[in-house]
């Protein structure tokens, strides 16, 4: 089964297309979380996921603060504003689909926690030593993360201690079978590895592999779209940087 992974789509539809239309035919599609926020288009991408029948699908931290399920006063300024702008704009519907997502699940073998295992709504694995800490809290061999918007996996070998941390870069696959991993496919609508691309992966469950994609999208477009909606000029800025 070929699935595609995304995570951190914030509602950026035009990088949500773009990696559809890249991906092309897949068995399946995994969303690691934050499908709203930041972005211009939250309900277009949600409808999105609803369609394409995303399962798993998880909650992330943006998704519940647009619910007004997590305090704002945990955001900083242009991220409450975006949540703010985003929870006024969603149906009934888009509310019910969200709350009923979890942050943590297991499908077909495989861990995924919008942030970690261990602390799934907000922790960030940005170093190896977070990445060692939260290898004990899942009994997969593999844990797909999201959250940090860094394209990055954590590998465990056999009768390591410590776990080793690199970039996952576009085009590379990793054998699954031979260690532990932490995966990260970077984020879909706000890169922040200084690659303004769209990141995304796919996983093969019969190889057990995974690979890196990015794909270019019309940032203009979407920036437009923000500064139509009125959305803060750093969070329409830093869409053409990667940060
Ligand atoms: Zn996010």
């Amino acid at each position: 089964m070929n699935i595609l992974v995304v995570s951190d789509v914030h509602a950026n539809l035009v990088a949500l297309e773009a990696v559809l239309a890249d991906a092309g035919s897949v068995d399946a599609l995994w969303n690691i979380g934050d499908t709203v926020g930041y972005g211009p288009r939250p309900c277009e991408c949600l409808d999105v996921m609803i369609d394409r029948e995303a399962n798993p699908a998880l909650v992330g931290n943006h998704d519940l603060a647009c619910l007004g399920r997590l305090n704002l006063a945990e955001f900083n300024p242009v991220a409450r504003a975006a949540a703010e702008w985003t929870a006024v704009r969603l149906s009934p519907e888009h509310r019910a689909y969200l709350s009923d997502l979890p942050p943590l699940t297991t499908a077909h073998g495989y861990t995924l926690a919008h942030g970690s295992p261990r602390a799934p709504i907000w922790e960030y694995v940005t170093s190896a030593s977070l990445a060692t800490a939260n290898f004990p809290h899942f009994d997969t061999d593999v844990c797909l993360i999201g959250h940090t918007h860094v394209a990055m996996y954590a590998e465990l070998s056999p009768h390591r201690a410590a776990a080793d941390v690199r970039p996952f870069q576009d085009g590379e696959t990793l054998d699954l079978s031979s260690a532990r991993f932490l995966v990260n496919p970077g984020s879909v609508g706000q890169p922040r590895d200084r690659d303004p691309r769209a990141a995304y992966a796919i996983l093969d469950t019969e190889r057990r592999a995974i690979t890196a994609h990015r794909v270019e999208y019309d940032i203009r477009a979407t920036q437009l779209q923000m500064a139509q909606a009125g959305l803060p000029e750093v969070l329409i800025q830093r869409l053409a940087y990667g940060t």
